[in-house]
């Protein structure tokens, strides 16, 4: 294991700081900086503005942890996956979804998940770490790329839904989303991101209370307790009533309006009872919804509902006026849709 320190965990003040205690100038911090964050340097040679011997001083004391995209597969449909490889030689994965319009990253947060839904490929494998700010926002910038070569246009959005609760890497993640939205970094506005969580009710306050400018998505499945406890077992620590009360208190600190995702299977959540429970929940927050393809995961446990019930919930939610979206699936045939990352790796 390599000791010396992430230059990338350093904020831009701590490296003018740096440089002035070694008996050098505090711009030449600004100027690291802008190497690490604007100009994507992935070593200290690339620094050249930098001296010989300041490279080398640098290089004695930290390393540049840069993800490769070890392997990236394109879909029929465009969108791409990506196996990011981080550091210490893990894993995790990223997807561009692109339309004729817009690009859309879909980014990791953590390597695996603690979560244990279970219709989730990457509940599968164990939660093995948080990822650092700066391997989230160097799987924006890889998609970037990757956007503007095959696409021809820059990145529009960025969704946290690919591997990880965004929400229990909370300090990363807000972090990532400063440097994206910075003018030292991407410049990205905070209106084209999305958190998207499994509901977590103390984080969702947090997020309030630090006033973040991102949208927030949360992961529903059922408006039904003993429904949603079973697909999502973090239902059973924290309850619908909860969640609501911790989105009600986000509604009216921020004023946003929630998007609920929202799964349709067989046998589970596909009956009139249950688009009217997600109707009664939907009414005491401002919100819409977004209906999902469920995307098998191998052993067929789960499976999508009848095109009849989800035309069911989209009558019931618009006869009262709850906006919703019917999110066509993307990326199947590469394993890069939703809840299918890990699936095979
Ligand atoms: N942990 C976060 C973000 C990752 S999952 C969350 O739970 O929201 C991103 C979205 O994909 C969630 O809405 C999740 O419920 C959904 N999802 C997971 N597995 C799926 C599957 N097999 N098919 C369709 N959607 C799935």
């Amino acid at each position: 294991m390599d000791s010396k320190k992430d230059i990338r965990a350093l904020s831009k003040t701590d490296l003018r700081d740096f440089f002035v205690a070694n008996n050098d100038q505090a711009f030449r911090g600004n100027q690291v900086y802008e190497w690490l964050w604007q100009k994507g340097a992935h070593n200290f040679e690339d620094m050249t503005n930098i001296s010989k011997e300041t490279r080398q001083m640098l290089q004695d004391n930290f390393v540049i942890n840069h993800i490769k995209v070890d392997q990236m597969q394109r879909s029929n449909d465009g969108t791409i996956k990506n196996a990011i490889k981080l550091h210490d030689g893990l894993v995790v994965e990223s997807v561009l979804i692109p339309t004729e319009t817009r690009s859309t990253a879909c980014v990791s947060s953590q390597v695996g998940c603690s979560l244990d839904c279970n219709f989730c490929a990457t509940a599968r494998l164990k939660r093995m770490r948080n990822l650092n700010p700066d391997e989230i926002y160097d799987q924006v910038v890889a998609i970037d790329q990757q956007s503007r070569y095959y696409q021809n246009h820059k990145l529009s959005n960025i969704v946290f839904m690919g591997m990880g609760e965004p929400l229990l890497n909370y300090n990363n993640v807000l972090a990532a989303i400063d440097k994206i939205t910075s003018e030292e970094g991407l410049a990205m506005s905070p209106k084209r991101i999305t958190v998207s969580t499994v509901g977590l009710p103390k984080m969702i306050k947090k997020l309030a209370d630090d006033e973040v400018k991102f949208n927030l998505a949360v992961s529903l499945h059922s408006a039904i307790d003993e429904v949603r406890s079973k697909m999502m077992p973090i239902n059973e620590k924290s309850n619908l009533a909860e969640l609501l009360e911790a989105l009600q208190y986000w509604y009216a600190k921020t004023g946003k309006r929630i998007t609920f995702e929202y799964v349709v299977w067989k046998s589970i959540n596909d009956k009139k009872k249950d688009a009217e429970a997600l109707v009664a929940y939907c009414k005491k927050i401002p919100s819409k919804v977004n209906l999902i393809e469920y995307n098998a995961i191998d052993d067929g446990e789960f499976q999508q509902a009848d095109p009849k019930a989800v035309d069911l919930y989209i009558r019931t939610l618009e006869a009262h006026n709850i906006p919703v979206t019917v999110r066509r699936s993307r990326g199947k045939d590469i394993d890069a849709a939703c809840g299918q990352l890990a699936n095979k790796t």
